[in-house]
């Protein structure tokens, strides 16, 4: 190994996981800070997991919460309207 051009090695690397999961391997780091682990991650947990960042999931249901609104605002006012052509032609 040729010397002074090879990083410390440290073999008892504590990693933190953003779950609370933590686990030793070994790195140049001491310590590592990581999002997502084999404990949390979704391929591993086989549960889905949104990363909504932009807030779509929030916009989508707001989209659809509107539209059904005025779909039954529609259909009232669709009732409404033929009960009184019923009533005017009797
Ligand atoms: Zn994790």
């Amino acid at each position: 190994m040729k010397e002074k051009i090879h990083p410390t090695w440290h073999p008892q690397a504590k990693v933190h996981c953003a779950c609370g999961n933590t686990f030793v391997t070994g790195s140049t780091l001491a310590e590592i800070s990581v999002e997502i682990c084999a404990a949390c991650h979704p391929l591993f947990t086989g549960q889905q997991k949104l990363v909504d960042t932009a807030g779509r999931v929030d916009k989508f249901n707001q989209r659809a919460a509107a539209a059904e609104k005025k779909q039954a605002e529609a259909t009232a006012r669709r009732a409404a309207r033929e009960s009184k052509k019923a009533a005017a032609q009797a």
